[in-house]
């Protein structure tokens, strides 16, 4: 563990810790808080109850085999914790149990929540039957995958590494942490990555690609625009109303440029890729 010099010693330092654990009164708790962070170097500002930040305080005060504890080990995990702070620390026996038991509570949620999204991620592909839930692709698609070629596609010869599901929060959460299932969705990376920046589209990038050859726009783009069209219908193609079907955009006059109010939101089923347009694909597939 590493104490920072303008700390009081351990004993201060476990005194703020149980003072953390226990406090109910946010307005007192905050001064051992403070204290705790400094003492410990913990640079994410303590706001209370933050289980990122008691995650933070329980691993800087557990040895190594009380962090990466085994389920089969017959030692508790509290009295690995117990054991090494009684050697650095001169405490009265019955505050070291204590403050090693909520020490190990607190690592032994942070395994039981962590085991729940290895849960939640395989319930959720199950659900969206192995689709982003923004653009539909089926997760890990490969250029083979996406049958037809279509310049208007983001996705149209994507690396593997855009496809990778990742999980996403719905509405983004707080430090608190809002992470039950109905608040998550599992999104192919670049929807994620389009999702996390590029709802709001900057005026000034749209501007200044909207006239390029749809062959020179940034396929980055081209997915930010996706992610706001199906954010602005729902998910739903606009020719059929169909829903969880694999989605692209496609502008309503050819002959305008591509920004936003020229789009449209489509399935493949209502709206195949013409022929002009897989031809213009596959040269241009030839070029890279
Ligand atoms: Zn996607
Ligand atoms: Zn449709």
């Amino acid at each position: 563990m590493v104490v920072r010099p303008q700390s009081n010693g351990m004993k201060a330092l476990l005194a703020d810790v149980r003072a953390v654990l226990t406090s109910i009164d946010l307005t007192s708790s905050a001064r051992h808080l403070q204290n705790v962070s400094t003492a410990l170097g913990i640079d994410r500002p303590p706001v209370w109850a933050d289980p990122a930040f008691l995650v933070l305080l329980a691993i800087s005060l557990s040895p190594r085999n009380a962090i990466a504890y085994e389920l089969l080990d017959p030692y508790p995990r509290w009295k690995y914790i117990r054991d090494y702070l009684q050697a650095i620390a001169d405490l009265d026996r019955n505050d070291l149990e204590w403050i090693a038991r909520a020490i190990a509570q607190v690592l032994d949620a942070h395994d039981r929540q962590r085991s729940n999204v290895v849960m939640d991620f395989d319930r959720l592909m199950g659900k969206q039957n192995g689709r982003c839930a923004i653009c539909r692709l089926p997760f890990q698609a490969t250029s083979q995958a996406v049958l037809q070629r279509d310049p208007f596609r983001p996705l149209w010869h994507a690396p593997l590494e855009l496809t990778r599901p990742e999980v996403d929060h719905i509405k983004p959460i707080s430090w608190a942490g809002e992470n039950q299932i109905e608040n998550l969705q599992l999104l192919c990376r670049a929807c994620n990555v389009a999702k996390a920046d590029g709802v709001r589209i900057s005026p000034n990038r749209e501007a200044a690609v909207a006239v390029l050859d749809i062959d020179r726009i940034p396929r980055m783009h081209l997915f930010r625009l996706l992610v706001w069209l199906v954010g602005e219908r729902n998910g739903q193609c606009e020719i059929g109303g169909c829903r969880d079907r694999e989605l692209t955009i496609r502008p309503i006059h050819t002959e305008a440029p591509l920004v936003r109010s020229n789009l449209l939101l489509a399935c493949y089923r209502c709206s195949p890729v013409s022929k002009s347009e897989v031809a213009h694909g596959n040269s241009l597939a030839q070029e890279r």
